[in-house]
C-alpha cells in the first residue's frame, strides 16, 4: 500500500493537517490514528465538571467527514517507522509506504516514578478515555489528591470540585499555576482556589502512594499523609514518538526538533503539535510547546511549508477558565523566556475602561531594553479585554514605556 502523504495521528493537529494536504495537493492522503475519530482534548475539563459520557461534543471529523475531504482513515497504532524505507508498520502487521510522511502523534501524560503508582485509583487526564474514567470516580464526598497545579492541574481541580469532590493539590513550584504565569497572578489563581474550598501545598510532591489494590492514602515529601480515593497526576506531558526514529534529532524534552518549514532532520518526515517543537516568533529559537493551538495552526500552514514557505514563528497564547476565572497570557512567560535564555523582568499595569473600570495585567518585558515579551491577566472576562491589543504590541516590537502613551498606567 502506498500513499503520498501519511499522516499519523489524529488528534487537532493530524487530523486537520491530513485534511488541508488532501486538499491542496489533491494527491493520496492517509491519516493513521489509534482513535476511531478525530477529536480534539481542549475542551475536556468542560466534559469532566457536566459528566459528560459521549465523545461526541469533542470531534473534530468523523471518518466519514475524512472521505469527503479525500483523505483515507486507518483506525490502527503505528507501532514502527522504517525511515530508510519509507515505510509505517501498523498494529495489525500491516505495512504502509509513504512519500512524505507527517507525524502528529501529540504527548502522553507524564507519571512520577514512585511506589505505588500503579494502584487502581491512579489517573492522568489526557484523552477522552482518562475523563471517562475519572468522571466515574468523581462523586461528592469523595477525596482526591491531584499532583501539579499548571493548567491541566488546575482545570481538573475546580472539575473535581465542581462535581463534589474534596480536593488536595500539591505542586514542587511554590505557587499554583507558575508554568503559565508569574507570581502575582499566580496569587490569585491561589485565592481563587481557596474560595472554592480547594486546598494547595506548594514545594511538596508525592514520595509514596499506599493501599490494598487501589489507593487509600499519599504520602508527601514533607511527611504528611493524606487518607483519598484518587489520585490524579498533572505533572507535565511527554511528546509520544513512535519506534524507529530514534536517529532523528530531538530537543532536550525528547520532542522532534523541526525547522520553520516544519521538518524534521529527515526531509521527508514532517512533524507538528505536541510531538515537535517549533520557532518562538520573538527570539527565533526552537520551543517545546505542547498547545492545541498551535499544533491547529502548524496543521493549516503544513502544505504551504511543504511548497517552501517558510512561517516566522509562533506566539504563545493560552486561555483557560478554571475556579470561575479566565486565565490567560500571550507571548513569552517568565518560565520560556528563562529557557530560551532571555533576561526578563515583569510589571503590573492598569487600565481604565470606560464604563467598566480598571483592569489590572500583567506585562513581561526583556530587561534593559523594555521590549514587551508577554501579556497575562487573570480575572473576569474584563481582564482579558486587551489581549488583541497587547498581542499586537508584542509583535510590533513596543517597549514598556510606550505603554503609558497608550494609556496604561504601570504600577511596579
Ligand atoms: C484537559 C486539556 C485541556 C487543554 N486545554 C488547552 C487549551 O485551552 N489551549 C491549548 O492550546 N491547548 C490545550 N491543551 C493541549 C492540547 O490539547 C494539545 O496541545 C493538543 O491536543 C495537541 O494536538 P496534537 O494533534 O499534537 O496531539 P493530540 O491531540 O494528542 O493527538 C495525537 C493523536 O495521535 C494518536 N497517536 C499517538 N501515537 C500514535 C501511533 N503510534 N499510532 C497512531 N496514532 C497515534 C493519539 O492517540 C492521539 O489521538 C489541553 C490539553 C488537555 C489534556
Amino acid at each position: 500500500m502506498y500513499y503520498d502523504f501519511v499522516v499519523v495521528g489524529g488528534g487537532v493537529g493530524g487530523g486537520e493537517a491530513s485534511v488541508r494536504l488532501a486538499r491542496f495537493f489533491n494527491k493520496p492522503t492517509l491519516l493513521i490514528s489509534d482513535y476511531p475519530l478525530v477529536y480534539s482534548r481542549m475542551t475536556l475539563s468542560y466534559g469532566l465538571k457536566q459528566g459528560v459520557k459521549t465523545v461526541d461534543p469533542y470531534v473534530v471529523y468523523t471518518p466519514e467527514d475524512l472521505r469527503g475531504e479525500g483523505v483515507t482513515f486507518i483506525h490502527d497504532r503505528v507501532v514502527a517507522v522504517e525511515p530508510d524505507r519509507n515505510t509505517v508498520i501498523l498494529g495489525s502487521g500491516r505495512r504502509v509506504e509513504y512519500g512524505v510522511l507527517v507525524l502528529a502523534t501529540g504527548s502522553k501524560a507524564r507519571f512520577l516514578d514512585i511506589d505505588g503508582v500503579s494502584l487502581k485509583g491512579v489517573f492522568t487526564f489526557q484523552t477522552f478515555t482518562d475523563m471517562l474514567g475519572l468522571s466515574s470516580v468523581a462523586e461528592p464526598g469523595r477525596r482526591a489528591l491531584v499532583a501539579g497545579t499548571g493548567m491541566i492541574g488546575l482545570l481538573v481541580s475546580d472539575a473535581l470540585s465542581a462535581r463534589g469532590v474534596k480536593v488536595y493539590t500539591v505542586d514542587i513550584l511554590p505557587l499554583p499555576g507558575l508554568t503559565a504565569v508569574e507570581e502575582p497572578l499566580a496569587r490569585t489563581i491561589l485565592n481563587k482556589m481557596k474560595l472554592k474550598g480547594v486546598e494547595f501545598m506548594g514545594g511538596v510532591t508525592v514520595e509514596k502512594l499506599k493501599g490494598d489494590r487501589r489507593v487509600e492514602e499519599a504520602i508527601l515529601t514533607n511527611g504528611e499523609r493524606l487518607q483519598v480515593d484518587f489520585v490524579v497526576f498533572s505533572v507535565g506531558v511527554v511528546p509520544n514518538i513512535p519506534q524507529g526514529l530514534e536517529g532523528l534529532v530531538k530537543s532536550r524534552e525528547g520532542a522532534l526538533l523541526t525547522d520553520n518549514l516544519f521538518r524534521t532532520s529527515r526531509r521527508d518526515i514532517y512533524a507538528i503539535g505536541d510531538c515537535a517543537t517549533t520557532m518562538d516568533l520573538q527570539t527565533g529559537e526552537s520551543i517545546y510547546r505542547p498547545l492545541g493551538i498551535i499544533a491547529s495552526y502548524a496543521a493549516k500552514l503544513l502544505p504551504k511549508a511543504m511548497e517552501g514557505v517558510g512561517y516566522q514563528g509562533f506566539l504563545a497564547y493560552q486561555v483557560e477558565e478554571a475556579f470561575s476565572v479566565l486565565f490567560m497570557r500571550v507571548g513569552l512567560n517568565g518560565l520560556e523566556a528563562r529557557r530560551l535564555g532571555v533576561n526578563y523582568s515583569y510589571a503590573l499595569v492598569e487600565l481604565k475602561v470606560p464604563g467598566v473600570g480598571v483592569t489590572r495585567n500583567l506585562v513581561v518585558y526583556e530587561k534593559g531594553s523594555g521590549r514587551l515579551l508577554g501579556w497575562q491577566s487573570v480575572g473576569g472576562y474584563i481582564a482579558s479585554y486587551k489581549s488583541k491589543v497587547f498581542e499586537h504590541m508584542i509583535k510590533s516590537g513596543m517597549r514598556l514605556e510606550d505603554l503609558e502613551e497608550k494609556g496604561f498606567k504601570v504600577l511596579e
